[in-house]
């Protein structure tokens, strides 16, 4: 800054009107950033959470306004320029520019992406069929949600975590639901058998039909809507309504154009920055060197666009960035919530220790590897997500027999 009064002359353009995106631009702002801030999104709402879109919004007891994360007054009282509903075409690495639909181009000295990620779609045949929904934006939640009635016959394709949260939110809702995963149980890939199991018992416990380890072969219509879901064991399954929630992909596209370095995601440093030194990435788009993990990961949940977002504005301005944050995610159905931190897939750990009553659904569950906590899940249990993250962070091999000891506290482990 020249003066108090003199405005900077950059222009920092956010691609990605996201939570990420929003909070990048608020955090520009916050960091004192006096220059132009253009945000721009594709989608036509506001910049908005995801999370109750697949829970308290699509229950129906969160409002529609809860799930923004400013309103349209703020975003210019911040002199934060907010473009809705316009989707950039390509970015020009030499001239510095990002260019719209309409043509237009805006120049920018730093550019951040936060273009998030786009649903995998069900390659079978049906799959477009009314009556198929998929969930990701806030209009899909809208949909789905007049159609969680009593009675209605709703089939859930994935097991993941959206897969479970809309069954969840179904059964709440007086709907009969039959899930298919194609694993041998839902959420496998991410938490492994033991802890996995926890989830399948709670929807069965629930009245969740449950089909694993089975796919979709077809989904059956009957005069243009479905009526039917035929999976790879050749069972039919009558259905109302299919929602699909089997996965999401990096939204690359722009990057990839653009020849910034891509696997999996946008590749950026520990900064945030990709193999381009004016432009970075954050979010679920972006695949980090994680120093604390020591790997690159892709992190496609609601904190690390939370984090990560200011993370990269801060990275913007100059300042020493290194995210380290340990990954961080959060869930509730029916009357279980947890949150969970670290990271530790099958493959990775070596053991699981509960400590609490597993049966009761009040525990916290640890992955470790060569004695050391890889992650931890605390279930309808609260306010210890800051000692699980110290055990996470701190690498020290700890002592399982204590870790399970609820009569020890986590500190002292
Ligand atoms: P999401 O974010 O949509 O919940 P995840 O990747 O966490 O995505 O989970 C997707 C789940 O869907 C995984 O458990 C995966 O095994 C399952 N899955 C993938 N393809 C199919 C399929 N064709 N039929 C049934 N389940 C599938």
């Amino acid at each position: 800054m020249t003066g108090s009064t003199a405005r900077d002359g950059r222009t920092f353009v956010v691609v990605g009107a996201s939570l990420a995106g929003a909070k990048a631009a608020e955090t520009l702002r916050e960091e004192g950033f006096t220059g132009r801030v253009v945000l721009l999104g594709e989608e036509p709402e506001l910049p908005y959470e995801r999370p109750p879109l697949s829970k308290g919004y699509l229950l129906g007891s969160d409002e529609r306004g809860s799930v923004f994360v400013h309103d349209r007054a703020w975003y210019d009282e911040q002199r934060i320029e907010l473009h809705t509903g316009v989707r950039v075409e390509a970015i020009d690495r030499d001239a510095h520019t990002v260019s719209l639909v309409d043509g237009e181009r805006i120049g920018y000295d730093a550019l951040l992406l936060t273009t998030g990620s786009v649903v995998r779609e069900l390659p079978v045949p049906g799959a477009d069929l009314a009556g198929v929904h998929y969930l990701r934006r806030i209009e899909h939640s809208d949909a789905l949600r007049d159609r969680l009635t009593d009675g209605t016959r709703v089939v859930v394709v994935g097991g993941g975590w959206i897969g479970l949260e809309v069954a969840a939110a179904a059964r709440t809702r007086g709907a009969a639901v039959t899930l298919v995963e194609i694993d041998a149980l839902p959420l496998r890939r991410v938490l492994g058998d033991e802890v996995a199991q926890v989830f399948a018992d709670l929807h069965v416990a629930h009245g969740v039909d449950l089909r694993l380890g089975t796919g979709v072969r077809e989904i059956v219509g009957a005069g243009g809507h479905v009526a039917s879901v035929t999976l790879d064991d050749g069972s039919s399954v009558p259905a109302d309504v299919v929602v699909v929630g089997i996965g999401i992909t990096p939204a690359v596209e722009l990057a990839r154009g653009a020849g910034l370095d891509v696997d999996d995601g946008v590749l950026v440093d520990a900064s945030l920055r990709t193999s381009d030194p004016r432009v970075w990435a954050a979010g679920d788009v972006a695949n980090v060197q994680h120093p604390l993990l020591g790997r690159r990961v892709r992190v496609e949940h609601w904190a690390n666009a939370l984090h990560g977002g200011p993370a990269a504005a801060r990275s913007m301005l100059g300042q020493e960035v290194v995210y380290d944050r340990v990954p961080y995610f959060f869930t509730d159905q029916y009357d279980l919530g947890m949150e969970y931190s670290g990271l530790a897939g099958p493959g990775d750990y070596e053991r699981v220790v509960f400590r609490g009553d597993v049966a009761g659904r009040e525990f916290i569950a640890f992955w470790l590897a060569d004695g050391r906590v890889l992650a931890g899940m605390n279930v309808n249990v609260w306010d210890v997500t800051e000692d699980v993250e110290r055990l996470v962070r701190s690498g020290e091999r700890v002592d399982p027999a204590r870790l399970a000891d609820p009569a020890v506290s986590l500190a002292e482990v």
